[in-house]
């Protein structure tokens, strides 16, 4: 008994694989409740515009779909999202069996790394992009290549060449976060069509929704094309769920099949499927959403060059400008109540994202900046 005591791990956390403790945690954006503790400051004088949420709140008819939910929370959830997948099926034109639903895109994004990734393969992303891409690949003991941006964009040509026998992922994500790059539809499918046949291609799509017609790719339709495309969206964006978690993924069938028996049965809970198919149908909020996010964005980048900064025009629903010291300009935001982003560990310390909000609150952004940068 003794001699097997003295035989543990002197510290049981190492019995973890390596890739799992060399995990460096995600960093979300600063929740209102903590700034308010940390600062002492009211919580109804803080505005919060860093992590892309819709000022709007929730969509009327997602909120009345919540409300008659919560009346049957004592039952598990449908753990196929028979309703929620309808509804894509009947927006998007895709079979039911093509949809795999998640707690989340983030979820989704894991899925496709579980089912498709073991140690030895590789998956590739790009410098600055979403941070979930290398958290997830890690997690299952793969490897991250990050191929190098080309003015903070996705370089698809320097992305191909890095294919090796190993890769078997590809991340991709249209429009970036943090960056607000966009890939032009035409330059994404050739790109896919280069590819093996053997890499899959994630498209992860969570600002698709903000994007103006003329600029959305047809990839629902890419689907037909190629059987190594996933593509990943979100309602947490534009649908103003991003408290419930609910993201889902367009695949061929089988890709789908795959997914689906690596999730959890119950994945996304009753009160999120029901807002979600509510929240799918109410056009009327995600138009209010896109228009909203159009003149924010407008106001705020004519605020930022007047104030003599330069910024990454984006594609999303923010925008991350240059500002020197990026984190004492991010702490002299906090003490005027304002929470951005700071995005070092996207490998830009120089730079802030800011999210767009309502009228008045970019406006409060934008003189808060204005004395931050002068204090
Ligand atoms: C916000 C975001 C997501 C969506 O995350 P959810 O898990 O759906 O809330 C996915 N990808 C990118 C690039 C994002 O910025």
């Amino acid at each position: 008994m003794k001699t097997a005591a003295v035989n543990r791990a002197a510290d049981i956390c190492d019995l973890a694989p390596g890739y799992i403790r060399a995990i460096a945690p995600y960093e979300p954006g600063k929740p209102i409740s903590e700034l308010a503790r940390e600062f002492g400051l009211d919580p109804n004088g803080i505005i919060k515009l860093a992590s892309n949420e819709n000022p709007l709140g929730v969509s009327p008819l997602a909120m009345q779909a919540m409300r008659q939910a919560l009346a049957d929370v004592a039952r598990y959830p449908d753990g196929n999202g028979f309703e929620l997948k309808q509804a894509l099926s009947q927006h998007y034109g895709v079979e039911t069996s093509q949809i795999v639903l998640g707690n989340g895109s983030n979820d989704v994004l894991e899925l496709a790394a579980r089912s498709f990734l073991t140690p030895g393969l590789e998956a590739i992303y790009s410098q600055h992009a979403f941070a979930v891409y290398p958290l997830a690949t890690q997690a299952v003991g793969a490897t991250g290549v990050e191929v190098p941006a080309h003015d903070f964009a996705h370089d698809l040509g320097a992305m191909l060449r890095a294919v090796s026998p190993r890769t078997r992922l590809m991340f991709i994500a249209n429009p970036n976060n943090p960056t607000g790059t966009l890939i032009h539809s035409a330059d994404l499918h050739a790109f896919i069509r280069a590819l093996p046949p053997d890499v899959i291609v994630v498209l992860d799509e969570a600002y698709n929704e903000y994007l103006p017609a003329e600029l959305k790719a047809d990839s629902v339709g890419w689907l037909r094309e190629f059987p190594n495309l996933i593509i990943t969206r979100t309602f947490s964006k534009a649908y103003g769920l991003a408290g419930l978690r609910v993201g889902y993924a367009f695949a061929h069938a089988g890709v789908a099949d795959l997914m689906n028996r690596v999730r959890q049965p119950f994945n996304v809970n009753s009160i999120s499927l029901a807002a979600a198919t509510a929240g799918l149908d109410d056009r009327e909020f995600v138009r209010h959403s896109f228009e909203l996010n159009q003149s924010g964005m407008r106001r705020i980048t004519q605020g930022l060059t007047q104030l003599g900064l330069t910024y990454i025009p984006s594609f999303g629903n923010f925008v991350s400008f240059k500002v020197g010291d990026a984190n004492a300009v991010f702490q002299q935001l906090l003490k005027r109540g304002v929470i951005v982003r700071p995005i070092a560990s996207y490998g830009m310390p120089d730079y802030l994202r800011v999210s767009t909000g309502l009228e008045a609150e970019n406006e409060r952004f934008l003189e808060a900046l204005g004395q931050s940068l002068s204090a």
